[in-house]
């Protein structure tokens, strides 16, 4: 992992006296994750660049349990991100290695302390769990120019999609006490990675360096939040600190109201969540031949059974032992004749085209397409779309933004073994939005869950309608 930090303040090599290190001399430190280097790649006097490069040793991590648990994932423990990108390991150094520096002291310079001065720091790489746009809500309102680059997870696969790494440069004209501080706090709220230090003294620590600019930051709740590992005491004791600077108090009523629904919420899992939204849109549509396209082991047909609406339920899986088992939770064997009547089950897979899917109301497909290889996603698409037709279509899928949230799940990697795609919002709604063109449907798009405010919400769902013959004007057409 490497920082660099760049001046053309004149002379360009005032930024040894700021940091207190020689730009003659190389010089290495001990710490606790490994060791950190610093050195000057340029020293003129129109342009000097400082290094910081962390050479973190995973065993040290372990030996030193400064790194991931490595609880029945002992590989975990040695292979990780950690060694390769900027995480509070790099706070810890700016920390050790510049400490005068960032405390504001410099014997040689004093005056240039808290001068403005232009400085570009680059960071390879900075993991940055909520994209792009959310590392620019943290640095574009301390006044940073910010350029990003972004890596694709495998060269190889294009649709693995992106990697949360960036290769990150920030420009301003600042003192340079100030950017170290930037740089210490944002670094860990980006990464949000969950082993790190969080004592009592954080808060202290929080506040000393976020002095001058937290209080004011669009984005200082969340900034504490994460910078405090989400751990409540200690973010309201920040916050409350941090709005006593003089800075207008958030209605505290909303707060409270917001965190007596988010205590309500909490009880109510995703997929509980998913089924009422479901069965919601299910109920507006009207529809009483509902097909349940990949119904696994039957959750959602048990709650359609108990609507009158629908007079006709078909549940299809490719898996003969999901049908099996809905058949049993359902008790299909004893079902009263009338009850018995109304539902059916399919053996069959979405991927090739099916008679006995034609002339249905609604279907669903919750939480399928991707179990679904890239290749046969178009088959799909037009055994659905294009033979069975159904006036209404209901899909759900994760949304992929959201899996940074979910703290046990390592970055990279989808919710589900079998799933073979997950998609971002933009991904999902320019699928669906092809589709909707392609097949004439309108389609709207609903989130399920609790939305978070930069990553959306857990779950997305797209409903599709038909349009009639009559306002279709490629129909009216042919
Ligand atoms: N809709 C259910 C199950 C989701 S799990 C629920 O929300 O609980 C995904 C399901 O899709 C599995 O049951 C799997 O067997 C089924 N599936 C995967 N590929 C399929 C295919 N090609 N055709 C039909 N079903 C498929």
């Amino acid at each position: 992992m490497l920082l660099t930090i760049t001046t053309t303040h004149l002379p360009a090599t005032d930024l040894g006296h700021l940091l207190r290190k020689n730009p003659d001399r190389a010089q290495t430190f001990e710490t606790t994750f490994g060791k950190v280097h610093v050195f000057y790649p340029e020293k003129t006097a129109e342009i000097c660049t400082a290094a910081l490069l962390l050479d973190v040793d995973p065993v040290g991590l372990v030996r030193n349990r400064r790194g991931p648990a490595g609880e029945g994932r002992t590989l975990e423990q040695y292979v990780n991100d950690r060694p390769y990108v900027a995480s509070s390991f790099l706070s810890v150094a700016i920390a050790d290695v510049f400490g005068s520096a960032l405390a504001g002291k410099s014997k040689e310079r004093p005056e240039l302390v808290e001068t403005p001065i232009p400085l570009t720091v680059k960071i390879s790489v900075l993991p940055c769990r909520g994209g792009e746009q959310f590392l620019r809500r943290l640095f574009e309102p301390l006044g940073y120019e910010v350029s990003v680059i972004g890596y694709p997870l495998d060269g190889k696969f294009s649709e693995w999609g992106q990697s949360p790494y960036f290769t990150v440069t920030l420009s301003a004209t600042l003192p340079l006490r100030t950017l170290l501080t930037h740089v210490y706090v944002l670094v860990p709220v980006l990464d949000n990675d969950k082993h790190y230090w969080v004592g009592d003294d954080e808060v202290a620590k929080l506040l000393r360096h976020g002095e001058g600019w937290l209080a004011s930051h669009p984005e200082r709740e969340i900034i504490t939040r994460r910078y405090l590992k989400h751990r409540r005491d200690l973010v309201e004791e920040a916050l409350a600190r941090l709005v006593d600077e003089g800075q207008p108090t958030p209605d505290r009523e909303e707060e409270v109201h917001a965190q007596e629904e988010a205590q309500l919420e909490k009880p109510i899992s995703l997929n509980e969540q998913r089924l009422g939204a479901v069965m919601a849109a299910l109920k507006e549509s009207g529809g009483r031949r509902v097909l349940d396209l990949g119904c696994g082991e039957g959750r959602l047909l048990r709650e359609m059974l108990k609507e009158k609406q629908f007079e006709e339920i078909v549940g299809i899986d490719v898996s003969y032992r999901a049908l099996e088992i809905a058949q049993k939770r359902l008790h299909f064997d004893r079902m009263p004749p009338k009850q018995k009547e109304r539902i059916k089950f399919l053996h069959g897979s979405l991927i090739y085209r099916d008679k006995r899917l034609s002339g249905y109301d609604d279907a669903v497909v919750v939480e399928v397409i991707e179990h679904l290889d890239p290749p046969r996603l178009s088959a799909f698409e037009r055994v659905i779309f294009e033979f069975a037709q159904p006036a209404t279509v209901i899909l759900t899928t994760p949304n992929a933004e959201y899996n940074v949230k979910w703290e046990t799940l390592p970055a990279g990697k989808f919710r589900h073994r079998d799933h073979r795609f997950e998609w971002t919002r933009e991904q999902f709604q320019s699928w669906a939005n092809e589709i909707a063109e392609r097949f004439e449907y309108d389609v709207r798009f609903v989130p399920i869950g609790a939305v978070d405010d930069v990553v959306g919400p857990p779950t997305q769902m797209s409903i599709f309608t038909k349009r009639s013959a009559g306002t279709s004007v490629s129909v009216v057409l042919r």
